[in-house]
């Protein structure tokens, strides 16, 4: 095996979001031809997290862009439960809405479970539904979690062969891990899932051909953490503005990265140290530009699904 000097090769993750986003506005044109329906999406913020105001911003302009309709309720911090079921509920029951999204992490005193349990399983776009997670476990999967289905569709894209590789997904979240996990399993690869309670994470990280990360750690997956010429897709998405913690992670590329903290007061990175990484990996997915752009192409596209299979078109 190769172990020095090698400049992996990055994952970019636009062009396969653009061409999913392509595939959906498609579909969807098709489907208001032949019967007259557009697909509709809700989305559903509550309060003033700044992080989430820009996901849902992302969201709705993404539907805009694939023909989806989409209707975006942003309510006051101060909403309660039985105000927040309500509209779920009434969103359940129209027939013009195919997806329901309800944008996590919701304000304290809310209960996340409730109000996701709450969803129609079958506009369960986001895939969190217990009736999705466990469709999925069973190997009958229906909604995916987005970030995890465009991880394959990544893998896909760039024609990976995931049969009888060793994989290794480090974080089990509802959201992410465990999904992928599954999602990999199903595609007849090796599974091994990682955590913070994990005895000897490198060595066990080291073993994967294919090494996914989502633990929300700047740059905590080091050179010491990648067999050569593994696949390492960094789903982490941090905010880093120090500027020997940006020296440290990004090397040679350092000083562009620092231009970004002086415009923006910090710049993103992932799980995986993008500097040692790219010394060792054979693949790696760039933050941003990688994972993040297809979680909403996803989205897009898991809509789309809501509403062939709500209206029995196909
Ligand atoms: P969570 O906080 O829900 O889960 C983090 C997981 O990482 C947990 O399972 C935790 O273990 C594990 N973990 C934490 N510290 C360590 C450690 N030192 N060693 C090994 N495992 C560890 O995070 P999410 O899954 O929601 O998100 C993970 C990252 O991915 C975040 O940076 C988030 O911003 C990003 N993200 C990006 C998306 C995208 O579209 N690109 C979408 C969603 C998330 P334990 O269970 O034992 O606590």
């Amino acid at each position: 095996m190769v172990t020095e000097n090698i400049k992996a090769r990055p994952l970019d993750g636009a062009v396969v979001a653009a061409r999913i986003k392509e595939e959906v506005q498609a579909e969807v044109e098709q489907m208001v031809q032949a019967h007259g329906y557009r697909p509709g999406l809700a989305v559903v913020r509550v309060g003033e997290d700044p992080a989430s105001a820009v996901y849902v911003r992302n969201k709705v302009k993404a539907s805009e862009e694939v023909g989806i309709r989409s209707e975006h309720y942003a309510l006051p911090e101060s909403t309660s439960a039985a105000e927040l079921l309500d509209l779920v509920n009434s969103l359940n029951a129209r027939d013009d809405v195919d997806g329901i999204l309800v944008q996590l992490p919701l304000p304290r005193g809310l209960d996340e479970s409730a109000v996701i349990e709450a969803i129609d399983p079958n506009k369960d776009v986001d895939g969190f539904h217990p009736v999705s997670a466990g469709k999925l476990a069973m190997g009958r999967p229906v909604f995916v979690p987005c970030t995890p289905l465009g991880i394959i569709e990544l893998l896909d894209y760039h024609g990976i062969e995931l049969r009888g590789l060793n994989a290794c997904v480090v974080g089990r979240s509802q959201i992410v891990g465990r999904p992928m996990a599954q999602l990999l399993l199903q595609r007849d690869a090796t599974v091994t899932i990682c955590h913070s309670r994990t005895r000897d994470l490198a060595a066990t990280t080291r073993q994967a051909d294919l090494l996914v990360v989502a633990i929300g750690r700047a740059g905590l997956i080091g050179r010491e953490h990648i067999q050569p010429g593994a696949i390492v897709i960094d789903v982490g998405m941090n905010k880093v503005a120090e500027e020997s913690e940006v020296r440290a992670l990004f090397g040679d590329a350092a000083e562009k990265r620092l231009e970004v903290v002086a415009k923006r007061g910090y710049t993103l990175v992932g799980d995986v140290n993008p500097a040692a990484a790219a010394e060792v990996a054979g693949m790696l997915t760039p933050v941003p530009g990688g994972v993040g752009l297809l979680t909403v192409a996803m989205l897009m596209k898991n809509t789309l699904k809501a509403a062939k299979l709500r209206k029995c078109y196909e």
